[in-house]
């Protein structure tokens, strides 16, 4: 019989971020090829190599915790993928399309940033300090990407204006 506390929840959670984070490593190579500007491409190729450490310090986690490397499949990023993945296609060649990639972009951060903000809290309960402080370097990745993204955008609607 499995376990139902919170330890287990914990690496329940886990495991769903590090399916969400392979989902997230193989879309960003796409994005990146999708975006019109250098700024963007730029910022979404640097976030796939921040990607590639996030899944590395979760295999690191599993580890120190004695558990397999898991990947369990969560329907939230998958949908978060999809809903980005129509609105490209529907608003492809328009003026628009570098806005929703940037909508595309950041809601996964937001997704990200829920799970890891939820997961260290867990962890601190938990006393997995080293897991505490290895997702918090993640969280601050997906603050700043989101926050890189944010800009962006906002320089984007300013040029428009000029
Ligand atoms: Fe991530
Ligand atoms: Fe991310």
């Amino acid at each position: 019989m499995s376990e139902k506390n919170l330890e287990a929840l914990f690496l329940h959670s886990l495991k769903e971020l590090y399916f969400a984070e392979q989902q997230a490593l193989k879309g960003l190579p796409a994005m990146a090829r999708a975006a019109e500007s250098e700024e963007l491409r730029s910022a979404l190729e640097a976030h796939r190599g921040e990607t590639e450490d996030q899944i590395r310090r979760l295999e690191r986690i599993f580890e120190s915790m004695d558990q397999r490397v898991e990947a369990v499949p969560a329907d939230g990023i998958l949908g978060v993928i999809k809903e980005g993945q129509a609105v490209l296609e529907r608003f492809a060649g328009g003026e628009a399309f570098e806005a929703g990639l940037i909508a595309a972009a950041q809601a996964i951060e937001h997704y990200e940033i829920a799970r890891y903000g939820t997961l260290i809290a867990w962890a601190e309960q938990l006393g997995l300090s080293e897991a505490a402080d290895l997702l918090e370097e993640s969280l601050e990745e997906e603050t700043d990407t989101d926050e890189i993204l944010s800009e962006i955008a906002e320089a984007a609607i300013n040029r428009e204006a000029v």
